[in-house]
């Protein structure tokens, strides 16, 4: 709580959870793909706490169902058994597709490893698309875009488009726009892949200091082990199963 009021109102408006407070729950996740003698266990039995306001790390090599995971707990996928239960006892992996949608417009931002950014448009009309689809005033649109660009730091960027930015900055457009609709959980799958080693820590050092900062819950997988050293938590995956993490 405390580190949360140094942070001026209007920016923590969207995190209503304590820190530490489980917002997302796992249990006993599997997913198979196809059947008979092609059928692959991309996760086999996986349950995790996602707690607000800390950083929950997804790591394993590739193949080893960090994607998969991703997909379920955002709503983007279901188990084959199992189930992902949100924070008010609501079994999201079992909502009907329409509750789910909603879950995900209101509740949860999505970051991309390839940013996932409309070309002709500006950082700032790109960070506002999901404000457009949910019919939100210009006025609260122009000033809110402003805030979450200045909250990445990339305030004097907001004219230019993609291909006028670096990786790193093109990411930070990619994490306002994830967080411009105030989410309490954030999803990010391998964000710092195609970044180097560098800009991808500084980008690792940004979804931290977010994280803690707007009370968010967020999962980021990654096979980067630098970047998992600023990990609250690490899951680790070898074929579809949670391990003990390996020094
Ligand atoms: P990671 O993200 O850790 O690289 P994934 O979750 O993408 O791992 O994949 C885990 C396993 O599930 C892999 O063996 C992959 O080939 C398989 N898999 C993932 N998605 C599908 C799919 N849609 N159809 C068939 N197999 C899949
Ligand atoms: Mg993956």
């Amino acid at each position: 709580m405390s580190e949360r009021t140094a942070y001026p109102q209007e920016v923590v408006d969207g995190a209503q959870k304590a820190t530490g407070e489980v917002v997302l729950t796992a249990r006993e996740l599997r997913r198979t793909f196809g059947s008979g003698a092609t059928e692959v266990h991309a996760l086999d039995g996986v349950s995790l706490e996602v707690p607000a306001g800390r950083l929950t790390v997804v790591r394993g090599p590739s193949g080893s169902g960090k994607t998969t995971l991703l997909n379920l707990l955002g709503g983007l996928d279901r188990p084959t058994s199992g189930q992902v239960v949100l924070d008010d006892g609501r079994v999201l992996s079992e909502l009907p597709e329409r509750d789910v949608l909603r879950v995900r417009r209101e509740r949860i931002g999505y970051v991309f490893q390839s940013f996932g950014l409309v070309p002709v448009l500006s950082a700032a009309e790109n960070v506002e698309v999901p404000l457009r689809l949910k019919r939100t005033s210009a006025a609260d649109r122009g000033r809110r875009v402003e805030e979450v660009l200045e909250l990445v730091g990339l305030g004097r960027h907001a004219k230019q488009r993609p291909y006028e930015l670096s990786g790193g900055q093109q990411q930070r457009v990619g994490i306002a726009r994830a967080l411009v609709s105030r989410p309490d959980i954030l999803i990010a799958d391998e964000p710092t892949g195609q970044l180097d080693s560098e800009t991808a820590a500084t980008i690792m050092d940004l979804l931290v200091d977010l994280t803690h900062s707007q009370g968010i819950a967020s999962i980021v997988s990654t096979h980067d082990p630098v970047l998992m050293g600023r990990a609250d938590q690490v899951i680790e995956l070898h074929d579809g199963k949670r391990v003990e993490r390996s020094a």
